[in-house]
């Protein structure tokens, strides 16, 4: 027998519509790429998203074309991405932190026909213009005022165009299981490949966000997304923000520990987001300048993992709740928050970082189970580490045009790629990626865990380990250390630091000092280039060893 409910269809346009129905006058702010601080609210979003998308039709564009952005979090990003997907068409976000030929395969691959882009990156996509054959036109998102000078064809000014239209166009007519986003995770190995977001998984995955036990989004909230729209579905923001019609305060191009601390004071944020780096910077400021942020409650933490010294600072130092977040592009991106479960709030604080350092439990319509080699399912006791398996309604099903092949097994599981624990009160923890698990003595090594120890040494900067070969151990790990600018830290003094808060086996053969770690286009430590830096490394314990 079927449910005699009404057949409402899950589309993201019902979002920004909802929110321009009960939270009309809610702001967003930007930190324009022009300079200047701009106001505007859901309504105008909503009315200017439609303008969008009556630019896009008169452009030519249909329903299910693909059209891509490459921008900061700012209003017009916004506007765009409504715009775009209320057209029925796919939203592409570009990160332009990629290298040009990376650009050029994403572009072609997805067959963009258009791309959106700030006047920050009128370089970046000069340098590849030439190579972009289905490219109809570029917008630039700006005025007629700040409109650059450029060599590409087929320009637009975005406000221009937006501000011809008069805002009266019904949202496309699409089914909710019709692509409207599509993401190309890095793929450190091989090219990178297309997530193709659905309206239906973007709906779903915005309300489970906005679950209290995990974002948790409330109209009474402003809420602060450093992480970009440009990456991983800007971990749901821009859908669940307007579905709880929350403020949105957007941070345009600056991203440094000072800028990130005046808008989240001036315009009283209390809940963020963003990866570890971008705090670093954060609590270096707050640090330096021995200013607070009173009216700050959240700060969501993932993309890497986030060190106990990271979290401890924020909770003890600044009153503020760290919740430890954990996905991936295919996932739309969220699989775990870190919130407590019954009576954990009165646990002593050493107990409770013990619990917030993992990853967090699984938001609903997130399945999660951990495998060993052989497919074989390891039990949930926060011991036993394996492949972190997940499915779930916001789970990829498979890339675009088919790229890697099937990508789930027979029972429709996705391996992330991660290796992790699940303890038995459901909560996960990364032990490392697959491909960057030390492997010593046949046993194996987290190097997430030796890393996030050694940056809680005060005078580390950032750290970064990697297996070496051995000839008795196979790898053994190498810490690679940025030390704190004049602070004469040695290798002694990071090592007994480290003694006692890991297993002896674990302790780094070695240590290094260098002025730079390199990281991917996504804010993570690039441990390719690393292996490949010192892949002729001879660790001191191994010629003792021969
Ligand atoms: P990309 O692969 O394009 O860099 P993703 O955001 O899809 O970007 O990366 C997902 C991966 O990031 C996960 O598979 C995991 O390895 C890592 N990751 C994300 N959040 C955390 C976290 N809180 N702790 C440790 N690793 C994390």
């Amino acid at each position: 027998m079927k449910g005699l409910m009404q057949d409402w269809p899950l589309t993201v346009m019902s979002i920004i519509d909802h929110a321009n129905r009960f939270h009309a006058e809610r702001e967003i702010v930007t930190r324009t790429v022009e300079g200047p601080i701009h106001r505007c609210t859901y309504s105008d979003i909503h009315l200017r998203a439609r303008k969008c998308a009556q630019a896009l039709q008169k452009l030519g564009m249909k329903q299910g074309d693909v059209i891509a952005t490459m921008a900061w979090n700012t209003h017009r990003h916004m506007e765009a991405w409504y715009g775009i997907m209320g057209m029925g068409a796919v939203c592409h976000t570009l990160n332009p932190r990629l290298f040009a030929e990376q650009l050029t395969y994403i572009i072609n691959h997805a067959e963009d026909q258009f791309i959106f882009f700030d006047t920050t990156f009128v370089p970046v996509i000069e340098a590849v213009a030439d190579t972009l054959p289905n490219v109809k036109g570029f917008i630039i998102l700006t005025d007629k005022e700040h409109m650059p000078e450029t060599k590409l064809k087929n320009v637009y000014c975005y406000e221009e165009i937006v501000e011809a239209e008069d805002g009266n166009f019904e949202w496309a007519d699409v089914d909710e299981n019709d692509a409207c986003g599509l993401c190309y995770t890095s793929g450190t190995t091989g090219n990178p490949k297309g997530v193709l977001y659905s309206h239906r998984s973007n709906v779903l995955h915005a309300l489970a966000a906005n679950g209290a036990d995990a974002m948790g989004m409330r109209s009474v909230d402003t809420v602060l997304p450093v992480v970009p729209m440009f990456h991983a579905n800007a971990w749901a923001i821009a859908f669940s923000a307007p579905a709880s019609g929350a403020k949105i305060v957007m941070p345009g191009a600056n991203m440094d520990g000072e800028s990130i601390y005046e808008l989240l004071s001036t315009e009283r944020v209390t809940v963020t987001a963003a990866v570890p780096t971008v705090w670093l910077m954060l609590l270096g400021h707050l640090e330096a300048n021995e200013v607070k942020l009173p009216d700050l409650t959240k700060v969501i933490i993932g993309g890497s993992a986030a060190p106990r010294s990271m979290i401890e600072a924020f909770e003890r130092d600044y009153d503020v709740t760290v919740m430890h977040a954990w996905g991936m592009t295919e996932m739309s991106p969220m699989g775990t928050l870190g919130s407590f479960k019954a009576g954990m709030e009165t646990l002593p604080f050493e107990e409770q970082l013990d619990i917030k350092v993992k990853q967090g439990r699984a938001i609903y319509t997130v399945e999660m189970k951990i495998t060993d080699d052989d497919g074989n399912d390891l039990p949930s006791d926060g011991v036993a580490f394996g492949h972190l398996m997940v499915r779930g309604p916001a789970v990829a099903g498979g890339y675009l045009k088919g790229e890697g092949g099937n990508i789930l097994d027979e029972d429709g599981w996705f391996d992330t790629g991660d290796v992790a624990t699940l303890d038995p009160l459901g909560f996960m923890q990364i032990t490392d990626r697959a491909k960057d698990v030390i492997k010593s003595g046949g046993e194996w090594i987290s190097s997430i865990e030796l890393e996030n120890t050694a940056v809680g040494h005060p005078d580390v900067v950032e750290a970064a380990v990697i297996g070496i070969l051995h000839p008795k151990w196979d790898e053994r790990p190498l810490l690679i250390v940025i030390p704190k600018e004049g602070s004469g830290l040695t290798k002694e003094s990071v090592l007994e630091y480290m003694d006692g808060k890991i297993a002896k086996w674990w302790m780094p053969d070695d240590v290094v000092f260098v002025d730079e770690i390199p990281h991917t286009a996504t804010g993570k430590i690039q441990k390719l280039t690393l292996r490949e830096q010192f892949k002729d490394y001879t660790l001191p314990t191994a010629t003792a060893a021969e």
